[in-house]
């Protein structure tokens, strides 16, 4: 019996349970003094109301014998497929509903897609990015290259002609750094994945914080992007699911591989190993895609990009760079005086009790940089940035 190394090779500690446990210790040690998180990457705003009712409605069917309902419909019901399809028509993005398979959320789909492929790809993922996708990689004892981001890019890495990769992930809006690839940008991604014949899986989990008309929400808003892309994305971010869990992956017909369909093989993936999302959850997703419910999210969207926008003005008046904050809930910093990622973690949580993410957490690329999140409170926003502006540098 052999274990699998793959596990043996990973970092030890995930990031945030890292971050976590330096907080604690620190909390400890300093009893009177209050935390603020601007590290957070999860919601703090309730769900929508006419989600709320949506799946009070779906559980009251479930109690009652007419109504009940087990297992549901492989790929998820049709009456979300339906709604997703409906939500990229707005976009512009024509799909069959047998294009769209209903998850628990991207992250496990952003890790379960790797069983379509051959051990043998080659993968690229962007450095630095949401650190799941290479533990996932390293897990399947996969190959990974790493696409370069960095001040020079804006971390917007991009393909040059002699890039050879079977897999590429690509995350935009881009958790860390909240940067967004423009559709010209996209464009040459999608062609260098057709002259290669890679798959680039587009993760589009911030997608509804893009503000700016011109910036793509979805990769197939690009030409041939359903000859090569699957797209990932979730309701966590868009409409505060996160504890709820509800996403869904798009698999275009159009993707075929080595003569096979990928929405085939992924079709029978997850009906081997996934047993789908729950009615209530459904239920609740679908009204999050009604008129109402992308209002009502909407608002809560733009609650967190007016936060971005504060931090985006302290760190302007004090001086440090940064990138993101405006069509993204991340804003991505220049840790000051050229301290490491973890140094300037420190200074900041003993000196004004804030916390964030040090940006080596994401990729070698992140060392010197730092995340704050918008998830925050506007009270809890506007008091760390008093601290902030007063900071001993
Ligand atoms: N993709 C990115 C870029 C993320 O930042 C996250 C969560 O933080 C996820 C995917 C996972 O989201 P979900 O809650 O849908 O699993």
């Amino acid at each position: 019996m052999k274990i699998n190394q793959g596990f043996l090779n990973l970092k030890d500690r995930y990031l945030f349970s890292l971050v976590a446990q330096k907080v604690g210790e620190y909390r400890a040690q300093n009893p009177g003094k209050e935390v603020i998180s601007l590290g957070i990457g999860d919601v703090t705003l309730p769900l929508a109301p006419v989600v709320v009712e949506a799946m009070q409605k779906a559980v009251a069917e479930m109690g009652r014998a007419e109504t009940f309902r087990g297992y549901g419909e492989e790929q998820g019901y049709a009456f979300l497929r339906q709604a997703v399809c409906s939500y990229y028509a707005r976009k512009g993005v024509e799909l069959d509903a047998s294009e769209v398979f209903i998850g628990d959320g991207a992250k496990s789909d952003l890790g379960n897609i790797l069983d379509i492929f051959d051990q043998e790809n080659t993968v690229l993922i962007q450095d630095p990015v949401y650190p799941a996708y290479v533990a996932a990689n390293i897990m399947a004892g996969r190959r990974i290259h790493f696409l370069d981001g960095s001040v020079h890019n804006s971390f917007l890495p991009l393909p040059h002609r002699d890039l050879r990769a079977d897999i590429v992930y690509l995350c935009s809006p881009n958790n860390p750094t909240g940067a967004v690839y423009t559709k010209e940008q996209l464009k040459i991604w999608v062609d260098w994945a057709l002259a290669h014949d890679a798959v680039i899986l587009f993760d589009s989990a911030y997608e509804a914080f893009i503000q700016d008309g011109e910036l793509p929400t979805s990769i197939y808003q690009i030409d041939g992007a359903k000859r090569c892309a699957i797209e990932f994305c979730s309701l966590s971010k868009t409409a505060g699911f996160t504890g709820v869990r509800c996403g869904y992956t798009v698999v275009p017909h159009e993707l075929i591989q080595g003569g096979v369909s990928l929405n085939e093989l992924w079709l029978r993936r997850q009906s081997t190993k996934f047993n789908g999302v729950s009615y209530v959850t459904q239920r609740g997703a679908e009204a999050a895609f009604t008129p109402e419910g992308l209002e009502q999210n909407r608002t809560s969207i733009l609650y967190y990009l007016e936060n971005a926008r504060l931090i985006a003005g302290a760190l302007t008046e004090l001086g440090i760079w940064f990138t993101g904050g405006s069509n993204a809930p991340y804003i991505w910093l220049q840790c000051p005086k050229d301290l490491s990622s973890w140094d300037f973690f420190t200074f900041l949580l003993d000196s004004c009790g804030i916390v964030g993410t040090p940006g080596v957490g994401f990729g070698r690329n992140g060392e010197g940089f730092f995340r704050f999140t918008a998830f925050a409170s506007r009270e809890d926003v506007r008091r760390a940035l008093d601290r902030l502006r007063a900071m001993p540098l």
